[in-house]
């Protein structure tokens, strides 16, 4: 590669990617800032991730920051690929100076409930995407931000996912925001993912989960299809909303009031919801989440009111005139089973089902534990709720214990994000991660003395770990030049400012780190004296290449062959932002009008010709 650049190749194009790639852009010395590229790769057509596909229709407000994404795709040092889907390396083969004597390490449980394999497709991106190994990646950049977010359901081990009966939320999402996944479920098998969302939608829906994304449900199938008019959903979404027999929504969670995670604001919007009134929680429930000196628990002001929109309750009451459905919260409840009426296992029949529920309280360590009561639920739709998570197949160094990737800072909290951002002793503190112990017992050790003992692997970790940075899955060792941010570094949590607070800090350390290292040395003066190695070169991944000169705008060959000219393009096209804007023209923001992927091939096929 040629003399010093900070070549950064981002995988997917959600926020976390979008801020992240902002702070790399805007953070290089004037004196450098030619020396910078920013490519960002993103499985499906269209960017900006769950703000697309994710954020629900009615909160149009919240994709505003779309204009921003816009803005940084302007930066000519900035390249969108579309439809590429980046393929993790296969862990027995690659890095192998990372896995060599690494392997010998076990990995633990999973600490969150994943998916059977049985019930799970091997990669859930479109068939047409462009395939790229990680590897080709590795052997075009100089630095990788992971930023692929948690594209996998978590399921309940008591609701297995059935079309049309049991259904993760993330399908529903994806339904009514038309996902090109929409008709075939990330959790389920494609064979059985037709009739995934029940047409009519039934008289009674549960959903199992108290966040956010639990309230987004609900407040679609709740809502008056005419309220939903203006935000332009899909017609077919609109068509059977219209049909929907739906007259009450339970929404069950499995710990108290206090520690649902929705926010005021959605809960508030519930209760206002025309035409719809919320049943109430039961007195004693509230009253005891209210009672500060009994749980001996002071309430933040944000629970304190939410708890207070609960005891309100929602503007019109059950039983009052032109009421036509109704919702619940059913707090300590957790599911135990599920069986059709008649006690069979669940089909995808369209009768009652019965859920049995397990009442719940807190053990004194805080644990949720079964009261030893049950009581039965007849509903006829599940939706899980129960949040997300990356799996290895999809998410290059995904850890399977923790659900996403392990990285420097990762378990801290936002408020947090900022003093780790100030390197120094904090970082090499914030590396103390837990890590499998023979003994099955769990040590809090540094990875720094952790490489110190590792002899055999190399390279050897930077001096001094920055946040963000990856941590290997099995010798929780930072990765030179590898980083993570958003919902793939931390997890399913966090809205759209938690995002951006964390992308923008490992932005941040990627330059800072970049300008202290060793390997560019004439780099703080603006002048170039070593080349900068690249990850294929830092991680000794075989040649192999197409050989190719790597240079600041080169690409890795799959997706250059996806650029090119002619028909060709129609089947397996790499889309760019410049694409992208005009079929964002077309779409015309609405989710109603959204091209299929034949429709942006014959576009692509079009503009070439
Ligand atoms: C249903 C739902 C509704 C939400 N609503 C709100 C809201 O109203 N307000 C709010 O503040 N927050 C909301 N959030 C939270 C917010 O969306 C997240 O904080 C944010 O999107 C996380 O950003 P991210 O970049 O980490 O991940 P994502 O937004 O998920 O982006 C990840 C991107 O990576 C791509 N990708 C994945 N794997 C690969 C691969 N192998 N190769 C290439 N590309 C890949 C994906 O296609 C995707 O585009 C919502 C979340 C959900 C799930």
């Amino acid at each position: 590669m040629t003399p010093p650049m900070l070549k950064l190749a981002v995988i997917g194009s959600g926020p976390s990617a979008f801020y992240a790639a902002a702070r790399v852009l805007s953070s290089v010395p004037s004196t450098l800032k030619d020396a910078v590229r920013v490519h960002m790769y993103d499985s499906l057509w269209a960017p900006h991730g769950l703000v697309r596909y994710g954020v629900a229709p009615d909160h149009p407000e919240v994709k505003n920051c779309t204009h921003k994404f816009h803005e940084i795709a302007s930066d000519p040092r900035f390249r969108f690929f579309g439809n590429v889907d980046v393929v993790p390396p296969s862990e027995q083969t690659w890095p192998k100076a990372w896995t060599s004597s690494a392997s010998n390490l076990p990995l633990k449980k999973p600490l969150v409930p994943i998916i059977a394999e049985k019930n799970r497709i091997k990669h859930p991106n479109p068939p047409h995407a462009v395939s790229v190994n990680l590897s080709s990646i590795f052997k075009q950049y100089s630095h990788l931000l992971i930023a692929s977010g948690a594209p996998i359901p978590t399921l309940h081990p008591a609701l297995p996912p059935t079309p049309g009966r049991i259904i993760p939320a993330l399908d529903m999402v994806h339904w009514y925001t038309g996902h090109p996944n929409s008709t075939n479920s990330v959790a389920l098998s494609p064979a059985s993912a037709p009739g995934l969302i029940p047409s009519p939608l039934p008289t009674h829906v549960t959903i199992v989960g108290v966040g956010n994304v639990a309230l987004d449900v609900a407040r679609i199938l709740l809502s008056d299809p005419d309220r939903l008019v203006p935000y332009g959903l899909p017609s077919s979404v609109m068509r059977t909303l219209r049909a929907s027999a739906v007259t009450h929504v339970s929404i069950v969670g499995r710990r108290g009031p206090r520690e649902a995670s929705f926010t005021a604001k959605e809960l508030r919007e519930l209760m206002n919801l025309e035409g719809v009134a919320f049943a109430g929680v039961d007195a004693d429930v509230l009253d005891a989440a209210l009672d500060e000196g009994g749980t001996g628990r002071k309430l933040e002001r944000q629970k304190k009111r939410i708890l207070d929109i609960l005891k309100k309750g929602s503007t019109r009451k059950v039983g009052d005139e032109g009421v036509r459905r109704t919702w619940s919260l059913e707090f300590w409840r957790a599911p135990a089973g599920v069986a059709e009426a008649d006690g069979t296992p669940v089909s995808t029949g369209k009768g009652p089902m019965c859920l049995t529920l397990s009442h719940t309280t807190l053990s004194s360590d805080g644990r949720v534990k079964s009261t030893g009561e049950t009581s039965a639920l007849e509903t006829s739709l599940i939706v899980t709720a129960l949040g997300h998570q990356c799996v290895p197949e999809t998410t290059p160094f995904c850890d399977p214990q923790l659900g996403h990737i392990r990285t420097v800072g990762g378990s801290f909290t936002h408020s947090e994000v900022q003093l780790q951002t100030k390197f120094g002793q904090q970082a090499a503190d914030a590396t103390a991660v837990e890590k499998p112990s023979t003994g099955g017992e769990t040590s809090t050790t540094s990875p720094l003395a952790s490489a110190a003992a590792a002899t055999t692997v190399e390279p050897a970790p930077q001096a001094t770990p920055t946040y963000g940075q990856v941590l290997h899955p099995r010798t929780h060792m930072p990765m030179p030049n590898v980083y993570a941010a958003g919902w793939a570094a931390r997890g399913a949590k966090g809205v759209l400012g938690t995002t951006m607070l964390d992308a923008h800090a490992v932005g941040e350390a990627i330059v800072e780190t970049w300008l202290a290292a060793e390997a560019a040395p004439g780099l703080t003066g603006g002048e170039a004296k070593e080349p900068q190695p690249t990850l294929a070169e830092v991680y000794q991944l075989p040649d192999g290449d197409d050989g190719r000169e790597v240079t600041l705008d080169s690409v890795p060959k799959e997706v250059l062959d996806g650029l090119k000219r002619g028909p060709q393009r129609a089947k397996e096209g790499v889309v760019t932002y410049e694409e992208w804007l005009e079929l964002e023209k077309m779409e015309a923001g609405e989710e109603s009008k959204r091209l299929t992927w034949e429709q942006v091939g014959g576009f692509l096929a079009l503009n070439d010709e």
